[in-house]
């Protein structure tokens, strides 16, 4: 890493020779939270089970920090139960154990994460439905109230706060409206989002929400939480498909022991503690988002300025990851790209896509705009590299873009 950057860069950095990861999950953490996976813990010590009961806690505190009304959950708590694995296990976890076998689920989707919930789902022979809207445009709530009106059989509707294939920010506030007015559980991927962007506990009415530690909360990998009102946990007893995604066994045995059912990420768990610790310290989820925002910012704006688009219309861009169109040029090759930026420090990520040819570059982990900015620099000069003369675009793509706006909203 340059020494320019190392004076004007006001997060700490990496170790030495360790690139920024532009990635959302894994990501950059900081020196303090990879620290503590120093030490070995035992998993059923008391001092393991106290980090455990901390991190819990900690995590209904970053949900009641943005929840201005809490008086309707009360009576009936959230609460968090914790899963090892990555964040698809916690999904499958939330979805297996509240969605009955009786039960029927209606997924939004728009992108790879929503089709994940969706065969998830179907894997486990769940009745399921979708509303796919493809890759640019964000669920309708509009649709949703009708298909609720049609198929009066759909117990749950499952939704995706922020689609990280494409970095949509999905309107959660007027899904969940329309699903509270239809009398329907609300499930919430928020794996991406959960730290990082409010979410109003108070005014979205919801069962669940599911995050991981290697997201917006900057942990390493390892384990997933789900947050549930406490009477949707107690009555999902013998629900789940399987016996180690099992969130009420999960919550009953450690509510009995202090412990995880099955070995613990240990050394994931305490850096996780750490890396709460610190998300207090920046000023929890408005602190956090306040960092994200500004490197989303500096980042499209920087990219803006050498010529490239962003794959969504700015308005759905979300401050945890952005999709960029590929240079229409035929100088202009991802890998080649992806090794001369690995050479300047940073791992960027390739599109998840179907449709269109994209790159991504995550706005979350231990990253300010001072990094953002060197990013782009480093961008500019692969291009230059790679003789690619302009990253504008195919035009196509840009108007299609422009139509399917227009077309919906
Ligand atoms: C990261 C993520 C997940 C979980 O992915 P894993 O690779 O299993 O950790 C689920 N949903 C969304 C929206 C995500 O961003």
């Amino acid at each position: 890493m340059d020494n320019k950057l190392r004076k004007t860069t006001k997060i700490p950095l990496p170790n030495k020779g360790e690139p920024y990861l532009l990635t959302p999950g894994p990501l950059s953490t900081s020196f303090e939270t990879k620290e503590k996976m120093l030490v070995d813990l035992g998993s059923w010590d008391q001092d393991f089970k106290k980090i455990t009961s901390k991190i819990l806690d900690k995590l209904i505190g970053i949900l009641l920090q943005t929840s201005n009304d809490n008086s309707y959950f009360q009576s009936d708590p959230y609460l968090a139960v914790p899963m090892q694995g990555s964040g698809t296990f916690s999904v499958e976890a939330m979805l297996g154990s509240f969605v009955p076998k009786n039960g029927k689920a209606l997924v939004l989707s728009n992108g790879s994460y929503g089709l994940r919930c969706y065969e998830i789902l179907k894997y486990f022979g769940r009745a399921v439905d979708i509303i796919d809207m493809g890759d640019y445009l964000p669920p309708d709530p509009f649709l949703l109230d009708k298909k609720l009106k049609q198929d009066k059989s759909i117990t749950h509707v499952v939704v995706i706060h922020c689609e990280t294939s494409s970095g949509i920010l999905n309107p959660l506030e007027a899904i969940a409206n329309v699903v509270e007015k239809n009398q329907r559980s609300l499930l919430i991927d928020s794996v991406s989002s959960f730290g990082a962007i409010p979410i109003d506990a108070g005014k979205i009415k919801f069962d669940a929400l599911v995050s991981s530690a290697n997201k917006c909360i900057e942990g390493v990998p390892g384990f997933g939480f789900v947050i549930a009102k406490q009477s949707v946990l107690e009555s999902s007893k013998n629900q789940s498909h399987s016996l180690s995604l099992d969130l009420y066994s999960q919550w009953n045995y450690m509510n009995k022991t202090g412990q995880w059912r099955f070995t613990p990420p240990t050394h994931s768990i305490s850096a996780f503690l750490s890396a709460l610790m610190q998300h207090e310290k920046e000023g929890g989820v408005m602190g956090r988002l306040g960092r994200y925002e500004k490197n989303k910012d500096t980042l499209v704006s920087a990219m803006d300025f050498i010529g490239f688009e962003t794959m969504l219309s700015k308005r759905w861009l979300s401050p945890i990851i952005v999709s960029f169109l590929y240079p229409d040029d035929d100088n202009f090759n991802f890998n080649e790209f992806y090794d001369f930026m690995k050479k300047d420090g940073f791992i960027i990520y390739p599109g998840k896509l179907t449709s269109t040819d994209t790159f991504r570059i995550g706005c979350i982990g231990q990253l300010d705009s001072y990094v953002m900015k060197k990013v782009v620099r480093s961008i500019e000069s692969s291009l230059k590299i790679m003789r690619v003369k302009s990253a504008s675009p195919k035009k196509e793509i840009l108007e299609e873009r422009k139509k399917l706006d227009e077309l919906n909203y």
